[in-house]
């Protein structure tokens, strides 16, 4: 059996924070807003995973209510939300994201980004693929206001 995920997420772009994207932090003058570290992409990950696994979402495992996350680093929210879904019979086949983001460039950064979801995930970095489009200067991503992300996933049930 398989089972496909979907997952989005949107972060407001702000100085003093910073811009963390798959658990890399990327050099720029500005950063996604959050109650966790801001990391939208790894936010829209964890849906996708949870999602497909029917497990819930990201804002019904770590409620923004709940102080505990403030600041929390993502990559372990991702962590725990990863072992429920292997805990449930599932393997990842692959996962695919689309980042739209104006500046500053992805591309230099794309393959320690693969990288580092994939050690998260524990799987092998071919099954990871991360794009990035702009918003062509066009509304709040255009106009480096905000950072948004899809993410697609297919599970597979364990053999
Ligand atoms: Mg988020």
């Amino acid at each position: 059996m398989i089972r496909v995920g979907l997952g989005y997420d949107k972060h407001v772009l702000t100085e003093g924070r910073k811009l963390i994207l798959g658990g890399v932090i990327i050099p720029f003058e500005k950063g996604e807003a959050g109650h966790s570290d801001g990391d939208v992409l790894l936010h829209a990950i964890t849906d996708a995973l949870l999602g497909a696994a029917g497990l819930g979402d990201i804002g019904s495992y770590f409620p923004p209510s709940d102080s505990q996350w403030k600041d929390a680093d993502s990559a372990l929210l991702l962590k725990k939300c990863w072992q429920d879904v292997k805990n449930a019979g599932w393997v990842l086949g692959n996962l695919d994201c689309v980042i739209a983001l104006e500046k500053p460039k992805f591309l230099p950064f794309r393959d320690q980004v693969r990288e580092s979801i994939a050690n998260i995930l524990e799987v092998s970095k071919d099954q990871i693929f991360v794009k990035a489009k702009t918003g062509e200067k066009l509304g709040d991503i255009g106009q480096g206001r905000a950072v948004e992300v899809w993410s697609v996933c297919l599970l597979e049930a364990e053999k």
